[in-house]
């Protein structure tokens, strides 16, 4: 099950878990889209591609929710 991890690990823009805006790659490091572009769509971390993540219905966030824990990059991404 996917983390959906709160914000962007760049500039730690929200990405909520119902946000079209969030792009993952296989590990889960998480960007939002201005970010995931900047980068040519591959992230900085792993070098892996950066895809969107899909939207958790709102009914599955009872017993499954999304994590509060952020990751964020203070020095940014190159
Ligand atoms: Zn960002
Ligand atoms: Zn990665």
């Amino acid at each position: 099950m996917l983390e959906l991890r709160p914000g962007c690990e760049c500039c730690n823009t929200d990405l909520p878990a119902d946000s079209g805006e969030a792009l993952i790659c296989s590990f889960e490091c998480t960007f939002c889209a201005p970010c995931a572009e900047k980068m040519d769509m591959r992230c900085p971390n792993c070098g892996g591609e950066l895809v969107r993540r899909p939207r958790r219905a709102a009914e599955k966030w009872v017993n499954n929710p999304a994590s509060i824990t952020r990751v964020f990059k203070p020095q940014g991404c190159a």
